[in-house]
């Protein structure tokens, strides 16, 4: 049974990984993300160690990263992060940081394209073959799957700096991205809830109206996804989704913003299936980057 590595590089965390499916997971490491140099070592350290200690070669290593990425096998920046408002990262070359440390070779992409190939293959989204994984934690950020494969089109999509329409009489938080201020992320992040509301988003009870608007803009954006994207599910992870009651209120709000416009059972009678947690809770990020390396390197998925 070939083994294989997976980074969840984030950036509040850092999660690895040694095994070849969520049934089979040999070893794992989390710690805080500090600068990308100890970062990095820390991670190619469990992995040495462990190959070391096993007398083993891993197949492949998967990193799933918090981006923005260049992910242009053609680009003298492949693999690295690029114009991250995070302090020391920018420009910082993970995956051939993993690729020198280790010696083993890598397949990289953006850490909710990662949890979405994780969901597909393990969670929430078996058996299709095109969908969505948005997480709502720190940033906002979507994984879009098309056809089976992790869409990168240009960059890739940045579904967390989408334009979403603002009433500033409802809402008069301006929104916190650095980068547009009001954005669905400058909107809806958890540091956005806690900007707005004066207090950590994990302390806001259940009934505070925070959820009501807090829901509002999460079924706008989804409302933008569904209409561009037209995934067959959409899954949605992250700390801001651990408020469960968010999903009623966000379900019933797609359906009343599209207006049954989309025709489809999907939307109009099975929506608790089509909006949906995903299958693979918190672990979705570092088992999807272990999918990432089997997609890549060699696993044949059985037809
Ligand atoms: P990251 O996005 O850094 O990978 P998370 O997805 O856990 O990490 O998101 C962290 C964010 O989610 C924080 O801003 C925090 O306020 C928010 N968060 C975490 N847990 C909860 C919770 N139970 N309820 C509401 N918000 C939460
Ligand atoms: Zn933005």
């Amino acid at each position: 049974m070939p083994l294989y590595g997976g980074i969840e590089a984030g950036g509040t965390k850092f999660v690895c990984a040694i095994g070849s499916s969520p049934d089979d997971i040999r070893a794992t490491i989390r710690f805080p993300t500090t600068h990308p140099a100890e970062s990095l070592r820390k991670a190619c350290d469990f992995f040495r160690h462990y190959m070391r200690e096993q007398h083993v070669t891993l197949d492949g290593i998967g990193i799933g990263s918090f981006g923005p990425l260049d992910l242009n096998p053609n680009s003298s920046d492949y693999g690295k992060i690029t114009s991250t408002p995070k302090q020391g990262w920018a420009f910082t070359d993970v995956r051939g940081a993993v690729e020198a440390g280790t010696e083993v070779r890598t397949a990289i992409d953006t850490d909710v394209n990662a949890a979405a190939l994780g969901e597909g293959l393990w969670g929430a989204a078996q058996g299709l073959t095109d969908f969505v994984y948005l997480t709502i934690g720190t940033g906002i950020g979507g994984g879009l799957i098309i056809d089976g494969k992790p869409y990168h089109g240009l960059v890739h999509p940045e579904m967390g700096h989408i334009a979403l329409p603002h009433d500033l009489q409802r809402d008069p938080f301006p929104g916190n991205c650095p980068y547009h201020q009001d954005c669905f992320e400058g909107l809806a992040s958890g540091p956005a809830l806690e900007a707005r509301w004066g207090q950590p988003a994990k302390t806001l009870p259940e009934a505070h109206p925070a959820w009501e608007l807090e829901a509002h803009y999460i079924a706008l954006g989804l409302q933008n996804i569904i209409c561009v994207g037209s995934p067959q599910r959409i899954i949605l992870g992250g700390g801001v989704m651990e408020q469960h009651q968010l999903f009623a209120l966000i379900r019933q709000k797609v359906q009343t913003y599209l207006d049954e416009y989309i025709h489809t059972q999907s939307i109009l009678t099975g929506i608790d299936d089509y909006i949906v947690p995903p299958g693979l809770g918190g672990k979705a990020g570092v088992l999807g980057s272990i999918a990432l390396a089997m997609l890549k390197f060699g696993y044949q998925a059985a037809a």
